[in-house]
């Protein structure tokens, strides 16, 4: 029995009381999942030890050969893990196995809402590591000693994975971190060899290190009767590597599986969910290197925290590197997982050499294209499709203001609801617009709108539905500003339709055009009254090309700032600029004609303001003052009902 010093008892963050708990009824229908999270994480410290010791060789303290050991043993009712990776001190103890240091623990602890399937989904997404071995252990012991440390400084952490946990200092000669699980009542079957072998093969055999147990000893034959146990020989039991034990992205695409990619990519993300696509390129020549990049088939809970960790994991020949590299990836591909292993990259490179280092930028260049190939791979699947854009549609639609250069690759991957579709699905993509245009269409028409019903019933669209033509229909908070980035896409220009004139190309006939110019010119003496009576709410009053049901609309100028983008500015604390729209009326409608005939002036104002707000209000718009507009409408009710 080693002696213990320095014992303390100290508790958990309460965020790691949190996840505990509600981890440990989550996971529990796939309970077998701690031995991943843990020889995970054996295989990490590894790595790090690797990438430490390029520097400093003492490390290995003489034995360079990094491996993990499992063992159980079925009458104490536990099992270990354990490695000769980096180790931990005592304070790297308290930190990462007393807290979550995870970016965004508060807001995806807030999104949990007791569902058991949901939870188990969102906790599968965030990753629960080393505490997922509360679910099979009533107790847990861990061993650690930092690579390069004295062995008497070696740390035991125990905890119950309740409230709190203990330390002591104790005397540890190997380097490297075990972990003893103790098996809670009912959970005994994982104290089993065949079991465990199973789960290493089944979790863990991308695994780039050797995972190793004991061979299991043969079955003793029992006594024969009056015989005497015959003297048995000591068995040795020889050491059994039971993974592949090679880095999964050096081995041929052809002798992966697609559960095996599936594993590492498990591994990598610490996603529990498998990946929805991936694309694994070994690229020879000057510039060497492999890539494995996966796309995730849902949304990380921090996807849209600009601060939260990104990036693919850097291997240089095989030694990893560093963790969650962003210069290889644009932000609009943030969800985009993987492994990059150069052969031409330094292999003592910093974080700042490779920011600078033109290898890295053409790396990038490549890496980016590499994803975008995927996506558009993976966009001939129009069901997985669906499921990726429902997920990261919005990510990819930062694009086109992010990479130039990519501008038409990321827009062929847009997808959009339309006036074609008969629901809200957004599948459209440009490229079937176009394929659609009516003869002689120069433009791809769009209407913005906070949501799909504002949008479809937009007044705006009554010209085009009369004339068939198509309407993109764009109902996400960064349409309208990923659109001031996008002029046109294959030749054809992109037009709001509740912006500027209204050009319907050729569709728009010359006797339309003589009509339209006639009905304006009869109807001046309204146009001009009104004008006078909305003053401070218009910038021009003018007879609509646009409607054939509704009355009246409300026009931006060409340059103007849209709803969507003034509400994004003023979210960001700016204020938008103030501009006042044009109101296009339509003179066939009733209601226009009675108030064109109205010759009292204050029921003229009313109308006049009754109809401008309503123009406001069915585009999705908010009115400035309301109750003006609910008291001048109900003294019309009023006087109908006289
Ligand atoms: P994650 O692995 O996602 O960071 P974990 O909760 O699994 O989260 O682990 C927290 C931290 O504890 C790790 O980041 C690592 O620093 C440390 N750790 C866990 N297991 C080991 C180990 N076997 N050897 C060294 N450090 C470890």
């Amino acid at each position: 029995m080693t002696t213990e010093t320095q014992q303390e008892t100290l508790g958990f963050q309460t965020e790691v009381k949190q996840l505990l708990s509600l981890m440990i009824n989550s996971l529990y229908s796939n309970k077998e999942i701690f031995l991943r999270e843990l020889v995970s994480n054996a295989s990490d410290a590894a790595e790090k030890l690797r990438y430490e010791a390029l520097e400093n060789g003492d490390l290995y303290e003489g034995d360079g050969e990094l491996n993990i050991r499992i063992s159980y043993d079925k009458e104490a009712k536990t099992v270990t893990i354990a490695d000769n990776g980096i180790g931990m001190t005592r304070a790297e103890v308290v930190d990462h196995l007393g807290t979550i240091a995870k970016s965004g623990t508060a807001s995806f602890l807030g999104q949990l809402t007791g569902d058991e399937s949901k939870d188990s989904q969102l906790i599968g997404q965030f990753g629960v590591g080393f505490y997922s071995s509360f679910i099979v252990a009533k107790s847990v012991d861990v061993y650690t000693r930092k690579a390069g440390a004295d062995s008497s400084e070696g740390v035991h952490w125990s905890s119950e994975g309740e409230g709190e946990f203990t330390l002591a200092t104790v005397e540890k000669a190997a380097r490297g971190t075990q972990i003893v699980l103790h098996l809670k009542d009912g959970e005994e079957e994982f104290a089993d060899g065949n079991r465990l072998r199973h789960l290493i093969k089944k979790y863990s055999d991308h695994i780039a290190l050797p995972v190793i147990m004991q061979q299991e000893a043969p079955l003793e034959m029992p006594a024969a009767e009056g015989e005497e146990a015959a003297e048995k020989e000591a068995v040795v039991l020889e050491d059994e590597t039971i993974n592949a034990a090679s880095a999964l992205w050096t081995r041929n695409k052809s002798d992966v599986s697609k559960e095996e990619y599936s594993e590492f990519y498990k591994h990598l993300s610490a996603d529990y969910t498998d990946p929805i696509t991936w694309s694994h390129n070994r690229v020879e020549g000057k510039n060497e290197y492999t890539s494995l990049l996966y796309v995730p088939t849902t949304a990380p809970h921090d996807l849209w925290n600009r601060e939260a960790p990104r990036g693919l994991k850097l291997y240089i020949q095989r030694v990893f590197i560093m963790d969650q590299v962003d210069e290889f990836l644009p932000l609009y591909l943030r969800f985009i997982k993987g492994v990059v292993d150069s052969a031409s990259l330094s292999l003592n490179i910093s974080r700042e050499i490779l920011q600078k280092d033109p290898n890295a930028d053409k790396l990038r260049a490549a890496l980016t294209k590499r994803s975008l190939d995927m996506l558009t791979k993976l966009s001939k699947d129009e069901d997985k499709y669906q499921t990726f854009w429902k997920a990261f549609g919005n990510v990819i639609k930062e694009g086109p203001a992010e990479d130039y250069a990519n501008r038409e690759k990321i827009m062929k991957l847009m997808r959009f609801s339309s006036t074609h579709n008969e629901n809200d699905a957004q599948s459209v993509s440009l490229a079937s617009y176009i394929e659609r245009m009516n003869e002689g269409q120069e433009k791809i028409y769009y209407v913005t709108a906070e949501n799909y019903n504002t949008a479809k019933n937009s007044p705006h669209l009554e010209i085009f539905r009369k004339k068939g033509i198509e309407v993109l229909l764009l109902t996400e908070r960064i349409d309208e500003w990923m659109m001031s980035h996008i002029f046109d896409f294959d030749g054809k220009s992109f037009q709001d339709v509740a912006k500027g004139e209204l050009d319907l190309g050729e569709k728009e006939n010359e006797e339309d055009k003589k009509a339209q110019e006639e009905a304006a010119k009869e109807a001046e003496g309204l146009t001009d009254r009104l004008k006078e009576c909305l003053t401070d709410k218009v910038s021009e009053v003018r007879v609509t090309n646009r409607l054939t049901d509704s009355p009246a609309c409300l026009v931006l100028n060409a340059y103007d700032m849209g709803a969507q983008m003034k509400a994004i500015m003023e979210a960001a604390g700016q204020s938008a600029p103030d501009s006042k729209p044009i109101f296009e009326i339509n003179v066939e409608h009733p209601l226009i004609q009675k108030m064109d005939s109205e010759t009292d002036e204050d029921r003229f104002s009313d109308l006049a303001n009754i109809i401008f707000d309503q123009a406001d209000l069915a585009a999705g718009g908010q009115l400035d003052d309301p109750a003006s507009y609910v008291a001048r409408l109900n003294k019309l009710l009023l006087e109908l009902s006289k």
